[in-house]
Parts: structure tokens; sequence; C-alpha cells
């Protein structure tokens, strides 16, 4: 499933670099993750690294974008195949 950032977020700006796919920008208020885009870092890592990263923790998976492996895995090759 695609990630979801917090309203707990501090705008530190340590995910939105971090992230391969540049699904991380910033929005009218916080930092946010767009969902076409996050595959959860598969295709790129073990493990979200935005999650590593960040100091706070208000990075979560989003429970209203639930997917299957397959079907991030799909969406990496759309943007990186
Ligand atoms: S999980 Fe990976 S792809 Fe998704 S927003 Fe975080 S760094 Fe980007
Ligand atoms: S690393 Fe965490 S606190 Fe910093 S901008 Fe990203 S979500 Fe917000």
């Amino acid at each position: 499933m695609a990630l979801i950032i917090e309203d707990s977020c501090i705008n530190c700006d340590m995910c939105d670099p971090e992230c391969p796919n540049e699904a991380i920008t910033l929005g009218e208020d916080i930092y946010e993750i767009d969902v076409d885009k996050c595959t959860e870092c598969i295709g790129h890592y073990d493990k979200p690294t935005c999650i590593n990263v960040c100091p706070i923790d208000s990075i979560k998976k989003d429970p209203e974008h639930i997917e299957s492996e397959d079907e991030l895995f799909a969406k990496f090759m759309r943007m990186h195949g």
C-alpha cells in the first residue's frame, strides 16, 4: 500500500530527497506522498526508506490505499521499467 504522512510532520525535509520515486512533495501545510508514485520502495529498497529517515515517525501505511506487492512492483515497472 502507499504510505501517508500524518499531521505531526514538522516539515524537516529529510524524507523528500530520499524517495527514489519523487513521490514526496511539500503540500499546503505539510509534506505529502503521491499515492500514484509510492511503491513502498519496492524495486529499490527492502523497506520504505522515508520511514527510516523520519525523525518523529510521521509516516505510516495508508489503509485507504492497500496494494499487493505485485501491484506495487507493476507501479515500479511503469515508472522505471
Ligand atoms: S515508501 Fe519509498 S516510494 Fe513511498 S514515499 Fe516513501 S520513499 Fe517514496
Ligand atoms: S521526514 Fe517526517 S517530519 Fe520530516 S518532512 Fe518527512 S514526514 Fe515530515
